[in-house]
């Protein structure tokens, strides 16, 4: 027996990661449908049009876009530390974990701001991004579409303040606590911003994420160079990016062509003029 679990370990790990992905895919889809059924912004449901594409980048990116991060996290870690001085990486250290926490939130978001800012400004990186902008119906599972290059990107930008200020270290004590939750509570808080859930949150949305203020950054042209923060909007405000209206925006998606399929969507990120671009714009109206 001891035998046959050592030989099939891999496989063990695989079907144990696809379990635990079917089960956060159960909790977020109780959470969520229900909302979006009873305060929709939108009329719609869960089988809106891409509905399969967000499910397969569900599956895809929480199968095998963190193994793609672990490399180069740990090499990001270890320049840094070669780098800078330990005076520097250690002024964390003493902390208690609640204020590491608070301070790796906002350091962290503010390394993932300008990730995301500079993939929407860099078009080498826009055109990864443009994956996740691509969906014309906003909601819960809109969160997990998108390209593993653009995924990593952003996430490694957040990684990179956190290793440099000492409040995350991948080695030493309780390596990656730190950064695993700040993740952990950061993917978990997207799911709700990208909701089609008509909430608004008064003046606490100056500080906390709200979904109107991330439809607000799918709208189709006008805004969507604003609302860069996935959980801290004064980030945008700091920066000059915030936008934040009360009203919801009229049309989502992006009107650089993207292709319908998954696989598409994977591939042609990375050789567009080897797989030729589709013409017609992506996008579509509340209105309609
Ligand atoms: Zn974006
Ligand atoms: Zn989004």
């Amino acid at each position: 027996m001891t035998e046959f679990l050592a030989s099939h370990q891999h496989v063990l790990w695989f079907a144990s990661n696809v379990l635990r992905a079917c089960l956060l895919l159960a909790v977020v889809t109780v959470v969520f449908a229900p909302l979006e059924h009873m305060f929709a912004v939108r009329p719609g449901g869960l089988f809106e049009r891409g509905w399969s594409v967000n499910l397969g980048w569900y599956f895809f990116n929480g199968l095998f876009t963190t193994l793609l991060l672990t490399p180069p996290a740990l090499l990001i870690a270890w320049l840094i530390h070669s780098t800078l001085p330990g005076a520097v990486t250690g002024m964390a250290a003493g902390l208690p974990l609640w204020a590491r926490m608070v301070a790796a939130m906002v350091v962290g978001e503010i390394g993932f701001y300008w990730g995301h800012r500079w993939s929407h400004e860099l078009p080498l990186l826009w055109r990864f991004h443009a994956v996740h902008h691509s969906a014309e119906h906003v909601n819960f599972l809109v969160n997990t579409r998108g390209h593993p290059i653009d995924l990593v990107f952003t996430r490694l930008c957040g990684l990179t303040l956190l290793y440099a200020t000492g409040l995350a270290s991948p080695v030493g004590p309780n390596p990656s606590l730190v950064p695993m939750l700040v993740l952990f509570i950061g993917s978990l808080w997207s799911f709700f911003i990208h909701a089609n859930v008509r909430w608004r949150l008064g003046p606490f949305e100056e500080i906390i994420a709200s979904p109107a203020f991330h439809h607000w950054h799918h709208t189709l042209e006008d805004h969507k160079d604003h609302n860069y923060s996935s959980m801290l909007p004064f980030i945008d405000r700091l920066f000059g990016t915030f936008y934040l209206p009360r009203t919801w925006p009229k049309d989502y998606g992006t009107s650089t062509p993207v292709p319908e399929t998954l696989i598409g969507q994977l591939l042609e990120p990375l050789a567009p003029a080897a797989l030729g671009r589709p013409t017609a714009p992506v996008g579509r109206s509340n209105q309609a």
